[in-house]
């Protein structure tokens, strides 16, 4: 014969869903197989509560509970034969996975040690870490290594993160006698917060270590090796992974994230792949044509200019640019000339200048030429 699921959860026929919901949570944490180990009727007792809960955490089969009884779940329903195909772990994570906010772990962090289910880790990893680390331009183009001082949570040296003085085991937490949480009364409410003692863990270490206080791990200044591939752009987030903080009690690692800002450079703009910048051309070899210096981030280079050449001539220098992340293609670099005026002429400079000028006529100008011409239409002449 079957008990009565309302029996079972100990809540009367008209509980509340949050009262279905807190009964269940309290024998739960009760008849946990991993805090009644080698007990087989705490085990069958908290397979029988999670499958009470089941039914009537759901409203449509607790409505079908109501009405026929354990007759509703027999034979058909769910596929397996009733309740058989229930597994109370499950429904116990459901009900404990967001309850104890945070971390990912989900409820498997109220029970430490070892992993009682498919060597499911129980114990709490460490938090992520952001670093913001600003890079020359010609480092984001060429890729380097950087050494990063990072204050964060490591493994204690004393017990090598065991937390333990004597690598002795762990006993019942006393303040909230192995529940991994505590209420307290707020008001009218009744709060169930983390246990701050055990951080929910359930258990405390027995001896605890002098230097980190149980905590197994201590806050340190690390030195911490990235490496920065070519190509990285302003806004890139690389991951080092298991450089976060180390985790309590010696939970896996968290990982460092290091946000990367490229500081403005002063010759160069990037432009996606592309290197952009502007050269200053002689008047003389921007009208004779000739060659000129230009900045590269190898160094320099030189380009032909020929005759002829006006301000604002874009040359592209190809793969003198940044390589792409991905692949490695390096983008080009697009050089800009700008024509020099030449601002200091002594006299005889002067006056071979207006010689030259007067010399060239008119006719000898390309472009106020057609600027001309566009503007006389402009103003419909
Ligand atoms: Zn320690
Ligand atoms: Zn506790």
């Amino acid at each position: 014969m079957k008990k009565d699921f309302y029996e079972l959860l100990g809540v009367s026929k008209s509980a509340t869903a949050s009262e279905i919901k807190k009964a269940y949570r309290k024998l739960a944490v009760k008849y946990h197989p991993d805090k009644n180990p080698d007990d087989d009727s705490a085990e069958e007792k908290f397979k029988e509560i999670g499958s009470a809960y089941e039914i009537l955490s759901d409203e449509d089969k607790r409505a079908a509970y109501d009405r026929y009884g354990h007759a509703a779940f027999e034979g058909g329903m769910g596929g397996g034969g009733g309740m058989g195909g229930v597994d109370p772990m499950d429904i116990f994570s459901q009900v404990f996975g967001g309850a104890f906010g945070g971390g990912g772990g989900g409820f498997d962090d109220l029970f430490g040690g070892g992993g009682r289910r498919g060597g499911r880790p129980r114990v709490q990893r460490g938090s992520d870490l952001r670093y913001d680390l600003d890079i020359t331009l010609e480092e984001a183009a060429k890729g380097t290594e950087k050494e990063l001082e990072i204050e964060k949570f490591a493994n204690c040296n004393k017990c090598s993160g065991s937390g333990s003085k004597s690598g002795g085991g762990r006993k019942t937490c006393s303040t909230c006698g192995g529940q991994g949480a505590v209420t307290k009364q707020a008001g009218i409410f009744i709060q169930q917060t983390t246990c701050p003692s055990c951080e929910g863990a359930g258990t405390t270490i027995a001896d605890p270590c002098d230097k980190c206080s149980g905590s197994g791990r201590e806050q340190k200044l690390d030195r911490i090796k990235v490496r920065i591939p070519a190509g990285v752009n302003d806004g890139t987030r690389l991951r080092s992974t298991g450089n976060g903080d180390s985790g309590p009690m010696g939970g896996p690692n968290g990982d460092l994230y290091v946000f990367l800002t490229i500081l403005p450079h002063n010759v160069f703009e990037r432009e996606g792949n592309d290197l952009q910048c502007e050269v200053p051309t002689p008047f003389s070899v921007c009208t004779l044509g000739g060659e000129i210096d230009v900045p590269t981030l190898d160094g320099k280079a030189s380009i032909k200019i020929p005759a002829g050449t006006q301000g604002g001539t874009i040359f592209r220098l190809r793969d003198r640019g940044v390589p792409s992340l991905q692949s490695g293609k390096k983008g080009d670099l697009l050089v800009e000339t700008r024509v020099e005026v030449p601002t200091k002429l002594n006299a005889e400079q002067k006056s071979k200048l207006t010689e030259f000028a007067e010399s060239i006529g008119d006719e000898n100008a390309p472009l106020s030429g057609s600027f001309l011409e566009k503007a006389k239409k402009f103003f419909g002449k």
